[in-house]
């Protein structure tokens, strides 16, 4: 029995809505992750990701290992109690962070250097698990080959059967019952391989499955088309998480393509610098066009920050370099992001989703003194 079940509440063509259920409560997807690399969501605390409606969230193995140590988390009541927050939580398994360090990799697991303090280290799919066992996340990642695109297909392929070995040792290392190991498909954008590693990984009888390798230098029709082909060979039952994916039109092409879950940094970072997401499309805050700007971030917005305060004082915020412009900006665009995907569950419910990725493309069509100012 596993720690974790999706139950699917609704379709639209291949994409589907449903509900999560894990050991600290329930989640609905399609979901988005905000990011919490060192256990905080940057600029935002659990009470503000309590009001924003966050279901769940992601931490990173690999900077919790190094800092504060997963030894210290344990001792602190694991991630849940070291953070003060109650609900779901997944782990990645530091695959995607260790393979950006151009790490030396071999059979047995990967050697790379600390950003920290340039020391040198190694992670074998085995201690990655113990890692995320010690950390205690309800779903935890196996520890993956992830490939930069371009690169050659035996690159490619070849990343793909080891990731799929270490899959198998991560389900021989995984020990707690209460956690859910997710498989990770891999396979570049070669649809052949994607669909092969889908068929193969999900034979292995995971619970769950991460879509890993995209959002890494592919162009949007390539990457619908390697999830096309990696959905193809998973079963119909199970979630499927994109990883690292979370711009707008990324995000219902994938729901549409039938993915659940998905998390990105892009909506906290381009926060910290003045840009803002909107459903009539993205500006920077900065111009002097919002000087004056009475009007919230986002007239459709419910956020905390669009009820409470005027453009105009946000541009403020951000030009003296205040530091509650970060977490204004934050809660706004993870509000957006968040609502996006809701907004796609609720059109999966009513048989419209194509209709709502039209308007939403539509709408956002950025004009040409916005996007000079992107
Ligand atoms: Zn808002």
């Amino acid at each position: 029995m596993s720690a974790i079940t999706w139950t699917k509440s609704a379709e639209d063509g291949p994409a589907r809505t449903g509900t999560l259920k894990t050991p600290h409560g329930e989640v609905r997807t399609p979901a988005f992750m905000p990011v919490g690399t060192r256990a905080a969501v940057k600029a935002v605390d659990p009470t503000d990701l309590v009001a924003l409606g966050a279901e769940l969230i992601l931490a990173n193995t690999y900077h919790l290992m190094l800092r504060p140590g997963e030894s210290l988390i344990e001792e602190m009541g694991g991630l849940h109690g070291f953070m003060a927050w109650e609900r779901p939580i997944l782990t990645d398994s530091g695959g995607f962070q260790i393979f950006s360090l151009d790490p030396e990799i071999d059979e047995q697991g990967a050697t790379f250097r600390s950003v920290y303090d340039g020391e040198t280290l190694r992670l074998t799919p085995e201690e990655s698990v113990a890692v995320q066992e010690s950390l205690g996340a309800d779903i935890i990642m196996v520890l993956d080959v992830c490939v930069g695109l371009p690169a050659p297909r035996e690159v490619v392929e070849s990343g793909m059967w080891r990731t799929l070995r270490w899959a198998e040792r991560c389900l021989a290392a995984h020990s707690r019952d209460d956690q859910a190991l997710f498989g990770i498909v891999q396979g570049g954008v070669d649809a052949d391989l994607r669909k092969a590693s889908a068929e193969e990984t999900a034979a292995l009888g995971f619970p769950g499955f991460g879509i890993g390798g995209l959002s890494v230098g592919e162009s949007a029709g390539e990457r619908n088309l390697a999830l096309e082909a990696a959905v193809s060979g998973l079963p119909d039952d199970r979630p499927r998480y994109v990883m690292g994916l979370g711009d707008t039109e990324g995000l219902l092409e994938a729901i549409t393509r039938g993915a659940d879950l998905f998390d990105c940094v892009i909506p906290t970072r381009l926060a910290r610098h003045g840009r803002v997401l909107t459903r009539q499309g993205d500006f920077n805050l900065k111009i002097s066009a919002y000087e004056t700007d009475e009007g919230p971030l986002d007239p459709e917005c419910g956020c905390h920050t669009c009820v409470t305060h005027s453009r105009a004082y946000l541009r403020h915020l951000v030009r003296t370099g205040e530091l509650s412009a970060h977490r204004l900006l934050t809660i706004h665009n993870l509000a957006y992001t968040m609502d996006l995907v809701a907004e796609a569950a609720r059109a999966i419910t009513e048989s419209r989703l194509a209709e709502l990725m039209d308007e939403v493309r539509r709408r956002r069509r950025v004009s040409p003194s916005q996007a000079d100012a992107l």
